[in-house]
């Protein structure tokens, strides 16, 4: 978020002259300081100013940039995945298609027994076996998906960023939340427990626009 030029000036003050109190401020800019108010509480609450009691205010030395790159390590994926959608290896294209349209969503993640992670399917890959001339009510998905090791995932406790980057990195839409897990005969692999996708990211880059 811009400052505007008041902002700015009252920034600058503080700089040079903190601890300083409000009426300081207001006088500097001939100014009351009813006036000045809101200023002071937004620069406050945005993490550029520190209030003290009977003190004033000081410069907290964090500039925009960096509290901005604060707050984007510091939100988590599970506080912002959606509900996964999942479908099993042996579901026809026709019905990934359908549950994508009902679902709303872009990829699909097909998991197996104790719905461990097999593979993810997204449009492309749909309308690829679509072109292909396939019987689409009767091709499982198992057959186009992206299967496993190569699907890229994230887990609740990853911070939102390392998780945009790895989206980014590998240009895909959407990854799996994951945690380890067993399966019902025993094998190790990874539970599907959410959904993490561009408009996770979307949304919370509006919400810390609005907030700021
Ligand atoms: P779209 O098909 O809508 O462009 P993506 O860019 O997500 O969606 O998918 C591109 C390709 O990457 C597809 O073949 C898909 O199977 C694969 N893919 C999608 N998500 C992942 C993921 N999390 N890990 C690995 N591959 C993925």
């Amino acid at each position: 978020m811009e400052l505007t030029p008041r902002q700015e000036t009252i920034l600058g003050i503080v700089k040079r002259e903190g601890p300083i109190t409000g009426d300081r401020i207001a006088e500097r800019l001939s100014l009351n300081k009813a006036t000045l108010r809101p200023d002071l509480t937004l620069l406050t609450m945005m993490g550029l100013l520190e209030a003290r009691p009977r003190v004033g205010y000081i410069y907290s030395g964090k500039s925009l940039d960096q509290l901005i790159n604060r707050r984007l390590h510091q939100v988590r994926v599970g506080e912002v995945q959606s509900v996964p959608v999942v479908v099993a290896e042996n579901t026809v294209v026709y019905d990934a298609v359908v549950t994508m349209f009902l679902e709303d969503v872009g990829t699909l993640f097909v998991v197996g027994e104790g719905g461990l992670l097999e593979g993810v399917v997204s449009r492309k890959d749909l309308l690829k076996a679509a072109l292909g001339g396939h019987d689409l009510h009767r091709l499982p998905v198992g057959v186009i998906m992206t299967r496993m090791p190569n699907v890229f995932t994230t887990t609740p406790e990853e911070s939102v960023w390392a998780a945009a980057k790895r989206i980014v990195t590998h240009e895909v839409d959407a990854l799996p939340v994951v945690q380890p897990a067993t399966g019902p005969d025993g094998a190790c692999g990874l539970k599907v427990t959410g959904r993490f996708s561009k408009t996770n990211i979307a949304r919370l880059f509006v919400e810390l626009g609005e907030r700021a």
